[in-house]
């Protein structure tokens, strides 16, 4: 069995007034993501994840945020794009590992949700789609609600 790792990561800014969404799902939240999509910095860690794992770049220059095609879409369109990019150079997604640092609000109710709207886009179980999320105990750009960090490793699997 032929088996590849990869890494992501990804920060958004955060702003009154603006949705917030994470790991595809709508966080009811009063500050949300700055961002040419929409800024699910979750799915984004991920994409640069599965790249990451073949060598294919990263979203910035497959997605360009300088592009009006990209303007506010909805992430989970452009891991789709990802994951079939993977599909067509023979590869399927083995298990995905995401952990998101975000200070407010609590993560924990929607940590199924996200699992369960990631893993049929990612062509697996929701078993092998782990999700945790953080706090960094009020310290640094997190801890003072500035803004969100999210780390992503995958393992690919050769079909
Ligand atoms: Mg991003």
């Amino acid at each position: 069995m032929e088996i590849r790792i990869g890494n992501g990561y990804d920060v958004h800014a955060l702003a009154e007034g603006l949705p917030m969404w994470l790991g595809g799902v709508r966080i009811p939240s009063e500050t949300g993501f700055v961002a040419h999509s929409d800024g699910d910095v979750a799915i984004h860690a991920l994409c640069d994840a599965l790249l990451g794992a073949l060598a294919l770049g990263d979203i910035g220059h497959l997605f360009p945020d300088t592009s009006d095609k990209w303007k506010g879409i909805d992430s989970k369109i452009l891991l789709g794009k990802v994951v079939a990019l993977l599909q067509e150079k023979g590869w399927r997604v083995g298990n995905v590992d995401v952990t998101i640092a975000l200070q407010r609000p609590r993560l924990a109710p929607h940590i199924i949700p996200m699992r369960e709207t990631l893993a049929p886009i990612l062509g697996v179980d929701v078993d092998a789609v782990s999700v945790k999320a953080t706090t960094t105990e009020r310290l640094g750009f997190v801890g003072r609600c500035e803004g969100c960090e999210v780390w992503a490793t995958v393992l690919v699997v050769r079909q």
